[in-house]
């Protein structure tokens, strides 16, 4: 075998596997309705495409940037971070990234020596568990007892607290829970962290995107001590419908930032020119189009919530934020006759064309991941095949 062990003990991408199963049926002319993906069926704001289409007529887009990203794109993100959550950091405590992705890629890259170790709650995003493993650290799965979105505790932090405990990953919203955590429980967690040194990766992709008077806070506002110890990960893909642009950024410790800098330079060179302008136009312009997007997942949150709860065998509690339900099946799974989720989910797609994703990439095999990113009729459609295949088989 000549691919190199490392990579031979990579796991693909869950999420993007299932979509690109899903994809096959399509092209085969299925109608194939997919709920895989983390990603925002809006497409992005008008005044953003402009700037991007002003910076290629212009030229300035013909070019290469500093690999770090451009300082103006810099200035941008360090004033929509002080607006949004009040928190002011330095020119050389930003680096712009080729997604949040790559910057988490980077970020262990640059913070990780061998067998230090990562704490990573489950469900967790899909990539954190093999970043860390391309990084030669050793991640270290929690999985929370609490029943209540499985938010995790001060003791089972404490529990899996070692010598070599450099980090921990925390995601609020969450991908996949859409759980958020409160400001309380994020000082006790913040506190932990300052009083055992270990640096918290504090990943606020969806922090924009909250419902039903759920308040969002950032773990980097919570005091000075605090902040010295997180390291921030962003980006412009879940709020402003930019996925396809590819522009994240990590925010944290000067040396840390550089140290992803010089992983990028190596790596990319820079993210992509043009994707740098549409993201400064999309953090310094309008916010309006974040908040009318913001609403649209809130509404559909609220009509596709009870209807997938109320799917034999199901249970679900209420997200709180992101774009994700994440319904335990285990009982659905039985009553259709299946061993195991995985089968369920194929089934699913193969027989009633709903595509959503397996909950053991995520940490979690007894649930699956539905993306409510997609319209209302869509996904009203799709929980009505669902109850049809589920009655059939039960
Ligand atoms: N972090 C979380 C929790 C995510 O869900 C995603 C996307 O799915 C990312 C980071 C990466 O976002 P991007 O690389 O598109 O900026």
């Amino acid at each position: 075998m000549s691919v190199s062990k490392r990579v031979q003990q990579l796991t693909p991408s869950a999420t993007l596997a299932t979509a690109a199963k899903a994809q096959q049926l399509k092209d085969q002319g299925i109608d194939v309705i997919s709920l895989t993906l983390g990603e925002p069926d809006f497409h992005t704001p008008k005044h953003i495409q402009q700037a991007a289409i002003q910076a290629i007529t212009d030229g300035v887009a013909s070019f290469y940037t500093a690999s770090t990203g451009m300082k103006q794109l810099k200035q941008g993100i360090l004033d929509r971070t002080k607006a949004d959550i009040g928190v002011a950091y330095e020119l050389d405590e930003v680096v712009v990234t080729h997604g949040a992705k790559f910057g988490l890629y980077s970020l262990f890259q640059a913070l990780l020596d061998p067998e230090d170790e990562v704490i990573i709650p489950a469900p967790y995003w899909v990539s954190y568990v093999e970043q860390v493993k391309l990084a030669e650290g050793v991640a270290k799965k929690l999985v929370p007892k609490s029943a209540h979105q499985f938010k995790v505790t001060l003791a089972e932090l404490e529990a899996l607290r070692s010598e070599k405990t450099k980090a921990l990953v925390l995601t609020s919203p969450s991908n996949p829970t859409g759980a958020v955590y409160t400001k309380e429980e994020l000082v006790d967690i913040g506190q932990w962290a300052v009083r055992h040194n270990i640096y918290i990766i504090a990943d606020e992709i969806y922090g924009k995107l909250v419902y039903n008077g759920m308040v969002f806070h950032s773990l980097a506002s919570l005091g000075e001590q605090i902040k010295k110890q997180i390291l921030l990960i962003n980006g412009v893909s879940k709020a402003y419908s930019m996925t396809g642009w590819r522009i994240g950024y990590v925010l944290g410790d000067q040396e840390i930032i550089a140290g992803i800098g010089a992983v990028a330079s190596q790596a990319t060179s820079n993210p992509a020119t043009v994707s740098q302008y549409a993201a400064l136009e999309a953090l310094t312009g309008p916010q309006d189009k974040v908040e009318e997007m913001r609403l649209a997942f809130e509404e559909r949150l609220n009509v596709i919530y009870p209807l997938v709860k109320a799917l034999p065998g199901v249970k679900l509690t209420k997200p709180e934020g992101a774009f994700y339900l994440f319904p335990d099946v285990k009982e659905t799974v039985a009553l259709c006759g299946y061993s195991d989720t995985q089968s369920f989910v194929d089934a699913l797609l193969e027989e009633a064309h709903v595509a959503v994703v397996a909950g053991a990439g995520f940490g979690a095999p007894d649930h699956i991941r539905l993306s409510y990113a997609t319209d209302l009729e869509t996904l009203k459609e799709a929980v009505k095949r669902m109850q049809h295949f589920i009655e059939k088989k039960s």
